[in-house]
């Protein structure tokens, strides 16, 4: 029996709060805060059961710490933006309160996200007691999970690691991203960077791509290889890893649509002057672009997210591939949401659980594959997102 504060009502946060709700057993009381906390107030009447709502600037520290000391919560789950991360921590230090996100914290004027800065905090929350739980998403997240189950029971050692994302589902509009939009073109549009043997490679944007057959009846699709913020930490627990790669499936109408979009300057993050103010012109697209909470109801097909590992066991040459297969309609009868931001939901809820059951605290900062995988993957088949682990021939990815 405890009390979660939730913060931010986007996507994501629509598919905690139902996940959440689904436990009472676990999740006796809910406060779901934001900065818009109409937002808020839509999500809770979807439930079965009252939670409570509030406004809350996350930028903002002191208030916060008011908000977190009137509500007294066991845990704060921070689905809000990657922006927040450092405030939403600086406030549950002050408040005595363990913190879990789903994203690394990115600064608003630099389109770079790294572990360095949250890193930074494992002595305050280790000298207060307090644990805080890093990328509690899919990917990072359950990617992580993933990793560190094939290690615990399948590898003695993985030496090469590709993750692999593949949203085979269409909502039927000439262009949207399914969460994010900001967050999302800034992902994609950076350089693409791989582990290899010791240190990181640099590639132009969506340069590298190749053919993955995925399993269901989702076949063979392009997948791009990008950065992604999973790699770091994975790279850094497990230091046997040769090479660690992260790939995307996009369409070509999406890539198209980026294109001319880049090329006109629409994805930019440095402000422009526009009839006497600043404008951020990747802002300002945002607020064109359809809110990936509404893409809901309209998409239809399947996702495939995995960790493809190859290694050894016993001197033998061992190659896994572990996956979910999600169904964006499935998602949106359960929760009126779509599967990205169900995939996330789910883990964020799952992260949840293991800190106030016990399973997953202990004081500092820690990333998904720092923990025992074996009660999340146990909960990941219970609650929504169940898994398949099969051995695979090397050759389906290419080195
Ligand atoms: P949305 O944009 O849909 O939602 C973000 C929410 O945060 C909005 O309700 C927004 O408020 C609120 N918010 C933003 N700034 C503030 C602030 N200063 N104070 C209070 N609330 C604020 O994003 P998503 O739901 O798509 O994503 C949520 C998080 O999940 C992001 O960090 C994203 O990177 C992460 N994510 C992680 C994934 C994973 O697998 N690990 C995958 C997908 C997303 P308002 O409504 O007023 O704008």
């Amino acid at each position: 029996m405890a009390k979660v504060l939730i913060i931010g009502a986007g996507g994501v946060s629509g598919v905690v709060v139902h996940k959440c709700a689904q436990l009472p057993e676990v999740f006796s009381e809910i406060v779901l805060a934001s900065r818009t906390e109409a937002k808020c107030k839509a999500i809770a009447a979807q439930l079965n059961r009252p939670i409570k709502t509030a406004q809350v600037d996350a930028d903002n520290v002191p208030q916060l710490v008011a908000l977190i000391n009137a509500e007294k919560p066991d845990l704060v789950i921070n689905v809000a933006l990657p922006y927040q991360d450092l405030t939403i921590m600086d406030a549950c230090l002050e408040a005595g309160v363990d913190y879990l996100d789903t994203a690394n914290y990115e600064p608003l004027d630099t389109a770079k996200f790294e572990y360095s800065w949250q890193w930074a905090y494992q002595d305050k929350f280790k000298n207060a007691g307090l644990t805080a739980l890093l990328g509690s998403g899919f990917d990072p997240g359950v990617t992580n999970v993933y990793t560190a189950y094939l290690k615990k029971h399948y590898f003695d050692e993985i030496h090469y690691l590709d993750i692999i994302d593949c949203n085979a589902g269409d909502h039927g509009l000439p262009f949207a991203t399914n969460f994010n939009p900001e967050i999302n073109i800034r992902e994609v549009t950076a350089n693409g960077r791989y582990w290899e043997n010791g240190s990181w490679v640099e590639t132009p944007p969506l340069s590298v791509n190749q053919v993955f057959d995925f399993p269901a009846e989702i076949g063979p699709k392009k997948i791009y290889m990008m950065y992604h913020e999973e790699l770091e930490s994975l790279v850094k627990h497990f230091p046997e890893i040769k090479r660690a790669r992260f790939w995307m499936t996009f369409s070509d109408n999406y890539l198209k649509h980026l294109e001319v979009l880049g090329n006109v300057g629409m994805t930019g993050i440095e402000p422009v002057m526009f009839e006497g103010r600043e404008i951020v012109p990747l802002q300002f697209l945002k607020a064109l672009l359809p809110d990936p909470a509404s893409l809901g109801p309209l998409t239809k097909g399947k996702t495939c997210i995995g960790c493809f590992a190859q290694g050894v066991k016993d001197g033998k040459p061992v190659a896994m591939f572990v996956y979910n297969v999600c169904d964006h309609q499935e998602c949106y009868r359960e929760v009126k949401s779509q599967a990205i931001s169900y995939t996330t939901g789910v883990p964020a809820m799952i992260g949840a659980k293991m800190i106030l059951e016990g399973k997953w605290k202990k004081p500092g900062v820690w990333n998904m594959e720092e923990y025992d995988p074996d009660p999340f993957m146990e909960d990941l088949n219970k609650y929504g997102l169940p898994w398949q682990v099969v051995a695979v021939d090397p050759s389906a990815i290419n080195g």
